[in-house]
């Protein structure tokens, strides 16, 4: 069935495609915590002010605070280089996969799509499985005579008995 081939490769390329944009959302975060750092550096040196000449303890925390700032412009400077490199190549990797997966979203039909939905609703990890050895490579439980059969004809698409993922 070439339609069980079409939602196997474009759900793996929906997955694809979210674990990058979790990478994105790393070097988000990874960014925002960098903010945050220099934000409380800075608040930090303002509060201090200028110290007295007499006032060891102020000077010390000065000192650390601007040293914590000099840091955190160290840590910025690498971050901003590889982002550059690495989020220009997470999103030309992103436009790529998202037009393969309208490619194989296209051959699928509303049923399947529906069906695809109702699956991955409950099982969002894995919901299109193969059958291999005539078992589930879901849950890995064999299929009964009656699923096997029917997924031999391959005229529609099943569900496993036992864990509920598309069988293809
Ligand atoms: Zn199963």
């Amino acid at each position: 069935m070439k339609e069980a081939r079409s939602l196997l490769i474009w759900n793996r390329v929906r997955q694809e495609c979210s674990r990058i944009e979790e990478k994105l959302a790393l070097l988000k975060a990874e960014e925002r915590e960098l903010m945050e750092r220099r934000r409380a550096a800075e608040q930090k040196i303002t509060s201090i002010g200028t110290p007295s000449d007499d006032d060891i303890d102020g000077k010390i925390n000065l000192a650390l605070a601007q040293q914590e700032l000099w840091l955190v412009n160290k840590d910025e400077e690498r971050f901003f280089e590889r982002r550059f490199t690495e989020e220009s190549s997470l999103r030309e990797k992103k436009r790529e996969k998202e037009a393969e997966a309208k490619r194989y979203k296209a051959a699928l039909s509303a049923d399947t799509l529906a069906l695809y939905h109702r699956v991955i609703d409950l099982i969002p990890d894995n919901p299109v499985v193969e059958v291999r050895r005539r078992s589930c490579m879901g849950c890995y439980l064999p299929l009964s005579a009656a699923q096997m059969e029917e997924w031999e004809r391959g005229r529609r698409l099943i569900v496993c008995g036992e864990c509920g993922r598309i069988l293809v």
